[in-house]
């Protein structure tokens, strides 16, 4: 059985070093040396100033919104997880849908200033598959309004633009390290912040408000990595370059063999990509759920990622309709593509959508 993707798992002699190191020492979690030495490499290889590590990426949104004393109305992607939307309402704040660019599938920075109103307290784009979104035009916006902006950019590990991590715009940046994810700690997550007191106050937020013993001062949650996730990330950074190339590989045979004749994601022209998606768009949604089926006539699963659009959710009382992030969602599919994905099995994936074109 093929899936979309399929988690790395490290060289187990490697991560049984740092159980052994875990069970010397006898500390499981609360900031652990081991989370400690992965914020600093993590620091180093994205190229970041501040970074908490976080639980999952859900958290790393909340925290997040909670650490900006959000009120009132979010601007955000139709077009995304449904954890992108859903973390705004579990923090009694009202999504409102901005429509996506049709070609780009990021928040459509043009469309945001119709949502603007006297509640509107911040803007949450997702750098959707890595392509980083237009940050200037969603600055400007921003700027205009005194709005916050916090980039979900759960995708976008190791994402470049103009040659400096994609993750230093906005207020916030927030990574997901679930075992989906290009990077993985097998759930875990992580807040970039660019305010150094922002920083320190996220670090009391999730951890219950409790800077030492025998004090409390701040209203927190329970949001922290602990060190059994935190080795997985160690051993998993160490072959970043590994999984890239790989990824790498099997993106542009994707890319050479599908051109042309599969309308794909146009991506940011000064971006960099990092592999973590391959999705397609059919002519139209019967098309899609066609060569799905045929996908899975062979036991190859694509995903239908992002479906449904966030707009149509029913505990969310939608605005009003995103057209194009309905029609995108409608008949786009992700296809297979992991470190380790044979060959000839991609070859059967792209004859197979071929095959099924007319
Ligand atoms: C994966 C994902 C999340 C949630 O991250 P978890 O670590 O699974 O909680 C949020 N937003 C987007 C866009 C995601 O893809």
């Amino acid at each position: 059985m093929i899936n979309v993707t399929k988690t790395y798992l490290p060289d187990i002699n490697k991560y049984k070093k740092y159980v052994d190191k875990i069970y010397a020492s006898n500390y499981l979690t609360n900031y652990g040396p081991l989370v400690q030495e992965l914020e600093e490499k993590l620091k180093s290889y994205l190229g970041v100033k501040n970074l908490i590590l976080v639980s999952n990426g859900t958290l790393a949104l909340q925290v997040a919104y909670k650490a900006l004393q959000l009120k009132g109305e979010v601007i955000t992607s139709p077009f995304s997880f449904v954890a992108t939307a859903s973390s705004i309402i579990w923090e009694n704040l009202k999504p409102i849908f901005s429509d996506i660019d049709p070609l780009t599938f990021n928040i459509d920075p043009a469309k945001i200033e119709e949502k603007v109103n006297e509640f509107t307290s911040c803007i949450v784009p997702v750098h959707v598959f890595g392509n980083p979104c237009e940050v200037d035009k969603i600055n400007c916006v921003a700027q205009k309004y005194n709005l916050k902006v916090i980039y979900d950019a759960a995708h976008a590990f190791g994402v470049k633009l103009n040659g400096q991590s994609v993750l230093n715009f906005g207020d916030i940046s927030t990574l997901s390290f679930h075992s989906t994810k290009v990077f993985h700690s097998i759930e875990g997550g992580a807040i970039i912040v660019q305010d150094d007191d922002l920083a320190k106050q996220i670090r009391l937020l999730i951890n219950f408000g409790i800077p030492g013993p025998d004090r409390v001062i701040s209203l927190g949650i329970n949001a922290k990595m602990n060190e059994f996730q935190a080795a997985m990330g160690l051993c998993v950074l160490e072959d970043m370059d590994l999984i890239f190339q790989e990824r790498k590989t099997i993106w542009e045979n994707y890319y050479n063999e599908l051109k042309g004749s599969f309308e794909m994601q146009v991506l940011h022209a000064n971006g960099s990509n990092n592999y973590n998606y391959f999705p397609v768009l059919f002519e139209n949604e019967e098309k899609m759920l066609r060569v799905r089926a045929a996908l899975n006539a062979k036991d190859i699963y694509p995903r239908r990622y992002f479906y449904p659009s966030l707009d149509n959710l029913e505990y969310i009382n939608a605005n009003s309709p995103c057209k194009h992030s309905r029609n995108v969602s409608s008949r786009i599919l992700c296809l297979p593509i992991y470190p380790g994905l044979d060959l000839n099995v991609q070859n059967i994936i792209v004859s197979t959508l071929k095959d099924n074109f007319n």
